[in-house]
């Protein structure tokens, strides 16, 4: 069957100046789909998102949300869309409750419709004990929770997030990331941007890895993982002066690997793989572990994530 799209972006550009923030953007994003869009600072996935949900104006390109060309028809997309923005903007001064309410006023809800459609979303959140709080004494966890629900309050085709984790405790991360496992797949689409590349691989049906405004690499991310770098990969601290000679043995056995600074990653199809590196390099010191996300990050993009962009 074919899969409907509900995002199509066609050489999706945005310049700041001189600066290119995204660069001739390809992509589709299908019905039902949780797509991630991962990057370091500076990629450009706040920009992707921005323009995205309408408060960005393309540079160049075209970008259609549920077939509708963006630029001509602003309004019938944002009443499309929900938007978690990376500031949630909530209105402080007011209770949860009537933030709602308020925001419900500006989709043009009708206010019967809005009252019932706030007490489920309050339930779903899991507000109900927050309702008639001021959003200025809510934790960062409960105010990202609020600007959830406020993002679903027109039942959006596609719901966007930008950072839903960023700035939040642990245990709030969490929460925010269960519900989405749970709730994804009655939630329609959803675009989330993060570099939290360990949640984004296990929530997202398939993610795009981003730097310099450009998609490195597209697609589901086990799969990713499993064609990029295999099952483990082994991490081998050495000195300079040892580096050239262990490379040559680890290529002479076709190994493939990546070096970062002092340290030589390893890529291996299967673990049965891992004993001949370990007798391959002695008594050296060596790490070994299952292979992740952040590895097919480090391959495609040449640096740590948690390193900013040379
Ligand atoms: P990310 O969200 O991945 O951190 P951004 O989309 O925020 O990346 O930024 C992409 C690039 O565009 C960066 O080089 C950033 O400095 C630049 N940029 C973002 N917003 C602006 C702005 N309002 N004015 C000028 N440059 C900007």
């Amino acid at each position: 069957m074919e899969r409907r799209v509900i995002v199509e972006a066609k050489g999706l550009t945005k310049k700041y100046g001189d600066r290119l923030a995204v660069d001739k953007l390809q992509l589709e994003v299908y019905q039902g789909e949780c797509f991630g869009i991962l990057g370091p600072n500076g990629a450009g996935k706040s920009t992707l998102m921005k323009m995205l949900y309408g408060s960005s104006a393309l540079s160049a390109g075209e970008l259609f949300i549920s077939g509708l060309n963006t630029k001509a028809n602003p309004r019938e997309v944002k009443a499309r869309i929900g938007v978690l923005p990376q500031d949630e903007g909530l209105d402080l001064e007011f209770t949860v409750r009537d933030n709602l309410l308020l925001y419900s006023r500006y989709h043009g809800i009708d206010a019967n419709v809005a009252v019932s459609r706030i007490e489920d979303l309050l339930k779903l959140m899991r507000l109900e004990d927050s309702s008639e709080q001021y959003v200025g004494v809510l934790s960062g966890g409960l105010k990202r929770r609020l600007g959830i629900a406020r993002a679903l309050l027109n039942y959006p085709d596609l719901l966007l997030m930008d950072e839903p984790t960023t700035g939040l405790d642990p245990q709030a991360r969490l929460w925010i990331w269960n519900f989405l496992k749970k709730v994804k797949s009655e939630m329609g689409t959803i675009i989330i941007t993060t570099h939290y590349m360990e949640e984004a691989e296990q929530i997202c049906d398939r993610v795009a890895i981003m730097n310099r405004g450009q998609i490195l690499a597209i697609g589901n991310p086990r799969e990713m993982i499993k064609e990029k770098i295999g099952s483990n990969v082994v991490e081998i601290q050495l000195a300079k002066h040892e580096l050239q000679y262990y490379l040559t043995r680890l290529s002479s056995q076709g190994f493939q690997y990546q070096v970062i600074r002092d340290q030589v990653n390893v890529y291996l199809a299967n673990s049965a793989q891992v004993q001949s590196v370990l007798s391959l390099v002695g008594n050296l010191q060596v790490t070994t572990r299952p292979s992740s996300l952040s590895d097919v990050f480090l391959k495609v993009a040449g640096h740590d994530l948690r390193d900013e962009p040379s």
